[in-house]
């Protein structure tokens, strides 16, 4: 069969590099911006990369894969990173709304080692340090993330900008299982902590939070304390999301790692990838006692930054 699109380029892509099991390799891109559905609380969303090494089990970004024609476990080994996201981002900000909110990271972990190769989300930021008014957030797992802390505050001058870090346990041997390649728990908490300390907005996100796993009052309770101890001002989290592609890779982990909860997950997700009302209002409920409990606020940062109110009228008026 003949391959098109995205399945193409990804074919043609030139090897930068290979390490272990994984190999890198640049993709041309025909934006940077992506749209997001209605109802998402950012209009669009920035992967500097296709394809994360922390590999985690639950992946539901394993689809962007597919998209190349490539299995749900190659997302971990073939990595792209997307060719002059920079000089894209530059020519896409300007058609699109200021008040839009904006997330780098929803597909790919954009701190993943890759980056300290090709610095594609440094370069995204230093986009970002030069313009004023924007929304902007960034999802990570990785302590990498402090490495750029300096652009980070430029931006946090004139932008409302805030990170939230991924922590879906503190257990250290049960992160080890759920995100093989990512950085440890207490690592992550030491990057909320030093984000915190340089002044910029952090919160924690438990997701995904899976049943039976790292559903429990007590883990959540334990991680929300240790998010606002480290500095987190945010806390929120939803359901495990499970489509077919991410079944593919979770359901044989779970039969090998727990596998008395694998007849509750067929059951659950045996209709859809999403989790049913029941359990999903009973969870938040739950994550909301909790966030209260330790005055954490839920959603992205919103706070005027230092140079808003007085430049806003002369920039953009
Ligand atoms: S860090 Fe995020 S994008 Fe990367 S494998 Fe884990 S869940 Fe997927």
């Amino acid at each position: 069969m003949a391959l098109v699109g995205i399945a193409r380029l990804a074919s043609e892509s030139p090897l930068l590099e290979a390490k272990r099991a994984v190999q890198y390799f640049e993709i041309p891109s025909r934006s940077i911006l992506n749209r997001t559905k209605p109802n998402m609380p950012f209009r669009w969303t920035i992967n500097p990369y296709r394809g994360c090494e922390f590999g985690c089990k639950y992946c539901y970004a394993r689809y962007t894969h597919e998209f190349m024609e490539m299995e749900a476990d190659e997302f971990e080994d073939k990595i792209y990173a997307k060719a002059s996201a920079a000089h894209l981002l530059r020519q896409e900000l300007g058609r699109i709304d200021r008040k839009d909110g904006i997330a780098i990271g929803t597909a790919t972990d954009p701190y993943q080692p890759a980056e300290r190769r090709y610095g594609r989300t440094r370069e995204i930021l230093e986009v970002f340090a030069r313009d004023r008014g924007r929304h902007l957030g960034i999802i990570s797992k990785s302590d990498l993330i402090v490495r750029d802390i300096d652009v980070m505050q430029e931006i946090a001058r004139a932008n409302v900008f805030g990170i939230h870090i991924t922590i879906t346990t503190l257990d250290p041997d049960l992160a080890r299982l759920l995100e093989p390649r990512a950085p440890r728990p207490d690592l992550r908490l030491e990057a909320v902590r030093k984000l915190a300390e340089a002044g910029i907005v952090v919160g924690v996100n438990p997701n995904p939070i899976m049943p039976g796993i790292t559903d429990s009052e007590r883990s959540l309770d334990r991680l929300a304390k240790a998010s606002r101890d480290a500095g987190a001002v945010t806390f929120g989290g939803g359901p495990l999301f499970l489509m077919p592609s991410a079944q593919k890779v979770f359901f044989p982990f779970l039969e090998r790692e727990f596998p008395h909860l694998v007849e509750r997950y067929r059951e659950l997700y045996a209709r859809s990838a999403y989790l049913g009302k029941d359990y999903k209002g009973e969870l938040a409920a739950r994550v909301r006692k909790i966030r209260d409990r330790y005055g954490l606020v839920s959603g992205m940062a919103d706070y005027r930054p230092e140079i808003w109110v007085e430049e806003q009228g002369e920039l953009f008026g």
